[in-house]
């Protein structure tokens, strides 16, 4: 079910290292630490007219370390503290697969929607009908902004050495003068 092209942006955001504390293979809600400005950069981003997305690899599920359960549990409890503070997603995306997986029906090599591959990130556009040049993605890793050159979405490391809002205002502020500069 995808919507024409000429839907809204879409604000794509990894999850570890972006939104929350990277911790290895990380299931339990209690354990969330949030980076610093992660609300207010959502907020910031749909003021801005955009959808918000996240993308994220979990290969925990393929080791058997947490169930998909466990994973749309983990997104519940982020979601539910999201709206606490009138932060909200639109949509979350998340990739079980990998080659090493010792579950076999997430053992996949190469899987189309494991990051840097961009099949995530392309069925959000879908979704949303959104245009891939005018969204972005925010990652921690090379293989996300991989995956967003691979839909055509530009993409933006997050060193984590600011907050997550500045980062945003940044692109938001470029993105305004790139617009401009059009003729
Ligand atoms: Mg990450």
């Amino acid at each position: 079910m995808s919507a024409s092209p000429g839907g809204p942006p879409l604000a794509l955001f990894d999850r570890d290292g972006v939104l929350i504390v990277d911790k290895p293979y990380q299931s339990d809600p209690d354990g969330i630490v949030w980076m610093p400005g992660a609300a207010a950069a959502l907020r910031l981003a749909r003021a801005a007219g955009f959808r918000i997305v996240v993308v994220t690899n979990q290969s925990a599920v393929a080791r058997g370390l947490c169930s998909e359960a466990d994973v749309q549990a983990f997104h519940r409890a982020m979601a539910l503290t999201l709206e606490a503070s009138g932060a909200h997603v639109d949509a979350w995306h998340y990739c079980p697969y990998h080659a090493d997986a010792v579950i076999a029906r997430y053992r996949i090599a190469d899987h189309p929607d494991r990051k840097p591959n961009p099949g995530m990130i392309l069925r959000a556009l879908a979704q949303f009908g959104a245009r891939a040049g005018a969204s972005f993605l925010i990652g921690d890793r090379q293989s996300d902004l991989d995956a967003a050159a691979r839909a055509g979405v530009p993409g933006f490391l997050y060193a984590g050495d600011q907050a997550l809002d500045a980062l945003v205002g940044a692109i938001l502020a470029g993105r305004g003068s790139a617009e401009l500069a059009k003729p």
